[in-house]
């Protein structure tokens, strides 16, 4: 391509361990064929990465020491021989994975079960390199009119489509989401946005008002007057919902989900639990009242595609998710505050600053 490739160092946070992050000079990437370097615009905070933070790995992305952070967009610097769909200076959102596309999941249309899926890591730096395989299924180009900070909640939307995808979730159902952090409030948008009725079940009272502006017609606070499955079914004249998803990611709120749903409903075990969890459930209410249990996990090239054009055509904004912005040099505090305060949605790391 007659390129000279960037050398030299780059500002990036480095994870060395449990809530242990350095923000260091690092080399910056070299390209194989088919791969692209992104001068990073926007790196947003994650609560998949507030774990990472807090464990000091990820059991399937990330061994220290360790560049991280995963939800991006920004401006393509370099590219790598052969890459034929992409320039120098286009905008792009990279996802953080992309599946093998010839495994027998693939096969199945199973992608984000991949047998070989391949995680890209290290949005909070200066530069990301591309691998090849999410460059050629998982980039996409932005319009001119969408922001960095828009684009970059393409991964976590993708995400939360295909959770209520995988429902079956139609116009004029009962939808429940247990769980308010930005993955449950955006269920609760993108089901309303499907035309269901939704019910937010949240924690804290702060997370009533976000539920309601995001779309709940009922927001249940747990330790407000009712017990939280009791009110569900009240408001769902005692039937229960038709859908539950539960975006959490604990056992007690797994069995609530169970609780919660109607005869002949749907219960989607959205939100991952910690490894050597344990549930109880009621065998004769999931056979006799037909209940039906899933499990979504991550996302696939199609609901990639989905979610980019909900955003593209501004129907999900960053606006309504992302309240605040820190330089990179900020990251250690922003991710401690989340886990003091618990409070904030999304916070956009900008690494040139
Ligand atoms: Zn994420
Ligand atoms: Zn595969």
């Amino acid at each position: 391509m007659g390129e000279t490739y960037l050398k030299g160092q780059m500002t990036a946070a480095v994870l060395y361990g449990k809530e242990d992050i350095k923000i260091e000079k690092v080399p910056i990437p070299t390209l194989e064929p088919g791969e692209v370097l992104v001068k990073v615009n926007v790196a947003l905070t994650c609560g998949t990465d507030l774990k990472v933070y807090q464990r000091g790995y990820h059991a399937r992305m990330i061994v220290p020491p360790a560049l991280f952070g995963h939800e991006l967009s920004g401006v393509i610097e370099e590219v790598g021989p052969g890459v034929r769909d992409f320039r120098r200076g286009m905008k792009v959102v990279a996802l953080n994975s992309a599946p093998c596309g010839a495994c027998f999941y693939c096969l199945k249309h199973q992608e984000n079960i991949c047998e070989d899926l391949l995680f890209n890591n290290g949005a909070y730096a200066e530069y990301i390199k591309i691998p090849r395989r999410i460059v050629e299924t998982n980039m996409l180009a932005l319009p001119d009119d969408l922001s960095f900070e828009s684009a970059a909640m393409t991964e976590p939307l993708a995400c939360a489509l295909r959770g209520l995808q995988e429902t079956g979730a139609d116009i004029g159902d009962t939808v429940t989401v247990i769980g308010a952090g930005p993955l449950g409030l955006m269920l609760v948008q993108v089901a309303k946005l499907t035309g269901c009725k939704v019910i937010s079940v949240v924690k804290r009272a702060e997370q009533v008002a976000a539920a309601k502006r995001f779309g709940a017609d009922e927001v249940v606070q747990i330790g407000k007057t009712h017990d939280p499955i009791d009110r569900v079914i009240d408001v769902t004249e005692g039937r229960g919902a038709d859908v539950v998803i539960e975006a959490v990611g604990r056992p007690q709120t797994w069995q609530w989900a169970v609780e919660m749903v109607r005869r002949g409903g749907v219960v989607n075990f959205f939100g991952g639990c910690a490894s050597g969890t344990k549930v109880e459930l009621d065998t004769n209410r999931l056979h006799y009242s037909e209940i039906t249990l899933k499990a979504t996990f991550h996302h696939t090239p199609q609901t990639v595609r989905k979610a980019f054009s909900l955003i593209a055509e501004k129907n999900v904004k960053s606006t309504d998710y992302v309240t605040g912005e820190a330089p990179l040099s900020k990251l250690k505090q922003v991710l401690q505050q989340m886990l003091d305060r618990g409070s904030q949605i999304k916070t956009a790391i900008i690494p040139g600053h």
